[in-house]
């Protein structure tokens, strides 16, 4: 059988490095963007540019594409369920329907029985007042947020006022969880109980961004199984096909909580690249386009760092040793708190 023609939607970094992994496997992408200057069409064997609500401009890439996949969860679910009726859309856009609205993603979460943060849904200014409990804490939209974006702390309800919340968005407020640790499980599904799962990896955020990423992860071994255990739950009862994100929170009395799940590949896992003889973005192409499985092996520990903003100058002049891997993802402008590439140290 010829090798099936895999098209992106969404052009960043997530976007450049599956086109790469895929490109390794002799697969042809083509992206799909609303960004003009995606960097991922430095790296795609073509690229469509156009909203992804222009019928036109799908319909073109769709009619040039065999199996289509995403890097980013915020596509609107009509487009992907369209394409899905001419074209396989790997995850399912079902999934991704659940998974970028916060409310429904908790209650997908707890409804398996697994922990999440305590949270409430709000629709108008009003019901936050009643909601004493779940403070101090964050209000996030529902949908659209992204390292932070879209989240407001409150702390008690004389901030209310002072923050400029626009209410004709829906909220979910959450409880703030007293962090001892973050972690985050990278688990590429094939088919039923058919997956590879990453060792646990661990994760500091900076101003609700990511910023450093290890394995491994110091946590206890109960953490660790129970972790990974909820990982394989949530990816088989989505009945998931490719690569799937969970991150969670650990407290201080070591209670494991989800925060989220990113239905495709993630900036913890950039580390895999280096880390692991399969990445998570070889084995996100490995998943859909349905070629062989391969059982992972780790083969080294790591660290990696994001770089953020101007920091990006600094890295490209920078003479690297032997055991760092460093990714420029090529992006036209610096602005401050965009992610603009990172730093991959192998450090065993
Ligand atoms: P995003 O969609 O922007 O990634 P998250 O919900 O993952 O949003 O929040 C980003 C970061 O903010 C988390 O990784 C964590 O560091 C912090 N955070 C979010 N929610 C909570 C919470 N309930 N308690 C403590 N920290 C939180
Ligand atoms: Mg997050």
């Amino acid at each position: 059988m010829s090798k099936p023609i895999l098209g992106i939607i969404g052009g960043g970094q997530l976007g450049s490095m599956l086109a790469i992994a895929a490109n390794k496997l002799e697969i042809k992408t083509i992206v799909f963007c609303d960004d003009v200057d995606a960097p991922a069409q430095n790296f795609s064997n073509e690229f469509i540019y156009g909203q992804y609500n222009d019928q036109a401009k799908i319909n073109e890439f769709v009619n040039k594409v065999d199996i289509v996949t995403y890097e980013f969860e915020n596509i609107p679910y009509e487009t992907l369920d369209k394409i899905n009726k001419i074209k396989p859309v790997l995850p399912k856009p079902s999934v991704n329907r659940i998974i970028q609205h916060r409310l429904a993603e908790k209650d997908f979460i707890n409804k398996l029985n697994i922990r999440t943060t305590r949270y409430a849904y709000i629709e108008k200014k009003s019901e936050l007042e009643s909601l004493k409990d779940f403070l101090p804490g964050l209000l996030k939209t529902v949908t659209l947020g992204y390292d932070g974006k879209g989240q407001y702390p409150i702390k008690n309800l004389e901030d209310l006022d002072s923050l400029n919340i626009d209410y004709s968005n829906r909220y979910i407020l959450e409880k703030l969880v007293n962090l001892k640790k973050e972690i985050s499980i990278i688990i590429t599904r094939f088919n039923d109980k058919k997956y590879e799962i990453y060792e646990p990896i661990e994760n500091v955020h900076e101003d609700q961004i990511l910023k450093h990423s290890k394995i491994p992860a110091e946590i206890d071994n109960k953490i660790l199984e129970q972790s990974k255990l909820w990982a394989t739950y949530i990816a088989e009862e989505l009945k998931y096909v490719g690569t799937l994100c969970v991150e969670f929170f650990i407290d201080k009395n070591d209670n494991l909580y989800v925060n989220e799940i990113a239905p495709r590949v993630h900036n913890s896992g950039h580390l895999t690249i280096n880390a692991y003889n399969v990445s998570q973005f070889e084995n996100h192409v490995r998943a859909v386009c349905q070629l062989e499985q391969i059982s992972l092996k780790k083969i080294s520990d790591a660290k990696m760092v994001n770089i953020i903003g101007d920091q990006i100058t600094i890295y490209r002049n920078k003479k690297l040793k032997d055991n760092e891997f460093f990714f420029d993802y090529l992006k036209k402008e610096i602005k401050s708190k965009r992610k603009m590439g990172h730093l991959t140290t192998l450090t065993s």
